[in-house]
């Protein structure tokens, strides 16, 4: 069973991320995706620069990890995650292995309200690639909270290293203003 994360850099997939990997092996190793999409280069470039410190780590830990950039830039798919990631992931299932694909939605997203038309979107498309390999969705983080998370990540001495800031300033510097970066100095 391939276990699959759809990473963003940030606190919840990596919190997820971080579970797996310390069960990776590499016989089985586990494979993040990541998707991109067009936004602040600044920001992005932070992103990047956090995924590649976190693999860094990780790789020390002597965890297994695969990644698979998934570039949806210059794609106008729509302004709304979970259809933009569905849409992108699509493509790009593997149709020879059974599958567990998780996400890093925390009980305080709003994507629970269409959490539903999520997954009967996720099977009606999958199904049509006519494979016979088993994908399963899971919500690892479903009944967490940002805190938990937090609280988690700094257990695990990978706090410092997500990038979480949504405006960062024209310097690469996390604003200090904005709802995630106030989050993160309350669980600092
Ligand atoms: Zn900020």
């Amino acid at each position: 069973m391939k276990e699959i994360v759809v990473w963003s850099g940030g606190a919840d997939s990596t919190c997820i991320l971080n579970r797996l990997a310390k069960k990776s092996s590499k016989q089985n190793p586990v494979s993040v995706y990541v998707i991109t999409t067009n936004g602040d280069v600044i920001k992005q470039k932070k992103e990047l620069e956090a995924r590649t410190q976190l693999l860094k780590e990780f790789k020390k830990r002597g965890y297994h990890i695969q990644k698979r950039n998934i570039d949806l830039n210059g794609y106008s798919i729509a302004k709304n995650q979970p259809i933009t990631w569905l849409c992108g992931l699509m493509p790009y299932l593997q149709t020879y292995e059974d599958c567990n694909i998780h996400f890093g939605y925390i009980y305080e997203d709003s994507f629970w309200h269409m959490r539903e038309h999520f997954v009967n979107a996720f099977y009606s498309l999958f199904k049509m690639s006519l494979t016979q390999v088993k994908y399963e969705l899971f919500f690892d983080l479903e009944w967490t909270h940002k805190n938990e998370v937090l609280a988690e990540l700094k257990n695990a001495k990978l706090l410092h290293l997500i990038w979480t800031c949504e405006p960062p300033t024209k310097t690469e510097r996390a604003c200090g203003k904005c709802d995630k970066c106030k989050e993160l100095r309350e669980n600092k």
